[in-house]
């Protein structure tokens, strides 16, 4: 058996404990697996390019402007070649559907073919355009090559949020999407004791509390129109739905082991709540790359 390091040895009983819990998500745990693993070596090894430091301008922080909006979170310097070719062997192992694909991606990229960073560097429109484009030149269903590069941005943007959320830590944020990337969360989690509702974020990875009694989608505010949906026998699983955004969010209810657990990996043994709120005509609050069906 290879040595795996301290972070990358829990993760993988994490991932184990929640295949127990829900059987039923064995099959897309399996497939996120090596995606989870790789991203978190990198998290430990990978050296991000070196940027300009900055401070925060916190009365527009405080106003709802997350840090994504006053300061690039992803650089042109940053190492995408290497992560790229770090995580497409576990996308090809979870996913073999995609092997071929992303091995003519990988051909192009060592050809030169396009530059990487020029991806990262776009605002989501640009990011779109510029994935059609390189979709059609390699034949190449445009969210396949998205899977590989978006799998790439959460690494550098799960890094620098580790460093920004201690710069963050005393000021207000009184906002429904992320402080740090600006993302709509993918989980909630309600503490056991306190009952403090806590969001997580799938794009960085981030947690920040928010108000229990406000929709984090559109800020409506009026318990009689939220909807809180719960799976008989199992407390912890829950999700809240809006009915005025018609959104709903997965929540993991009155958990007390939040310390052994990872969001990501709670959000994949959750997706029987996914189906049963799509199946209420309602829309998750953020796109993930398994909520979606
Ligand atoms: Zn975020
Ligand atoms: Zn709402």
């Amino acid at each position: 058996m290879s040595e795996l390091s301290g972070n990358t040895g829990r993760l993988e009983e994490i991932i184990d404990r929640e295949m127990d819990r829900h059987p039923h998500s064995q099959p897309l745990l399996e497939a996120f697996r090596p995606l989870f693993l790789v991203r978190s070596r990198l998290l430990e090894e990978l050296q991000l390019g070196k940027e300009e430091p900055f401070k925060i301008d916190e009365i527009r922080f405080q106003g709802g402007v997350p840090v994504i909006e006053q300061h690039p979170l992803l650089q042109e310097n940053d190492p995408w070649d290497d992560l790229v070719r770090a995580i497409t062997p576990a996308l090809q192992e979870g996913f073999p559907d995609l092997r071929g694909d992303l091995e003519n991606f990988e051909k192009a990229l060592s050809e030169g073919k396009f530059v990487l960073s020029e991806y990262f560097l776009q605002n989501r429109d640009g990011q779109e355009n510029l994935l059609s484009a390189w979709a059609e030149t390699l034949s190449i269903a445009a969210p396949r090559i998205g899977f590989v590069l978006n799998s790439a941005a959460r690494v550098v943007l799960e890094k620098r949020a580790r460093d920004i959320a201690e710069q963050i830590q005393g000021l207000k944020w009184e906002k429904g999407y992320c402080p740090i990337c600006g993302s709509f969360p993918s989980l909630a989690v309600i503490g056991e004791k306190i009952g403090e509702r806590w969001l997580h974020c799938s794009n960085c990875g981030h947690l920040w509390r928010f108000s229990r009694v406000i929709c984090p989608y559109c800020e409506h505010e009026e318990q009689e129109g939220m909807d809180f949906f719960l799976i008989e026998d199992k407390p912890q699983e829950a999700a809240f739905s809006c009915d005025s955004c018609q959104r709903y969010l997965v929540t993991l209810y009155r958990v007390s082991d939040l310390n052994d657990r990872n969001l990501d990996v709670s959000a994949l043994g959750l997706t029987h709540l996914d189906v049963i709120m799509q199946g209420k005509n309602l829309l998750p609050m953020a796109v993930t790359d398994w909520n979606v069906f």
